[in-house]
């Protein structure tokens, strides 16, 4: 599946907040966002009007679409399939989103971003279950085991994420084996558990016009 390959700091400036994409940059002093949080380009300076309801719906999916690192056409097969399940649809397109291998993958702390992560599933350095995974949209049931393949486990960028997530707050749906280099979910994260900025309502909205 295609994957957006340009600058991902001026997302974070596009879209008004810190999306998290480039890890340990993200918290440091040469994060873009913090130097300079105004829009890209030309007229990111110049004052702007206030902005459309569409325009609003459109900002809350584009932030959906980088913080998950998905391209429209995938993202909107997402969102149809949310609404073919039963319950909350903008709740179950986010758990979906949570569900994705990469994702699963950056939560359990093997890798600094959601990209890193994908990276690690797409060079074979994940196991769902024991088996070799390299789909980064696989989506991870409850109670399967991810793990880390031994060859990727003395990865720097790995071994100094891994560090990092030990300091980290666990999440209370996502169990995590630092000695065993592997993880499961517990449960399918509700809302509230997912910590994304994201007002999924309006992405509802949008798709449903
Ligand atoms: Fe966004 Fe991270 Fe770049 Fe800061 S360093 S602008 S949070 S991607």
């Amino acid at each position: 599946m295609a994957r957006y390959t340009g600058p991902v700091c001026r997302m974070c400036r596009r879209e008004g907040m810190k999306l998290f994409l480039k890890g340990d940059r993200c918290i440091g002093p040469k994060c873009s966002f913090d130097r300079q949080g105004y829009p890209p380009g030309q007229h990111g300076q110049s004052r702007r009007g206030k902005m459309s309801t569409y325009g609003l719906q459109l900002r809350e999916k584009q932030k959906a679409k980088r913080t998950y690192g998905i391209l429209e056409r995938q993202f909107r097969r997402y969102f149809q399939r949310a609404t073919r399940l039963r319950g909350v649809t903008g709740t179950l397109l986010m758990t979906l989103l949570e569900r994705r291998l990469d994702n699963v993958v950056y939560r359990l702390g093997f890798a600094p971003s959601r990209s890193a992560a994908r990276q690690l599933v797409r060079h074979g350095h994940i196991t769902v279950d024991g088996r070799r995974t390299d789909i980064p949209s696989y989506q991870v049931d409850v109670g399967q085991r991810v793990a880390l393949r031994e060859p990727a486990r003395q990865i720097p960028d790995v071994v100094a994420s891994l560090e990092a997530q030990a300091r980290r707050q666990p999440l209370s749906w996502i169990e995590i084996d630092i000695e065993k280099f592997e993880g499961r979910l517990l449960a399918l994260p509700s809302r509230e558990d997912i910590p994304v900025q994201i007002n999924e309502q309006m992405i509802v909205e949008l798709y449903s016009k």
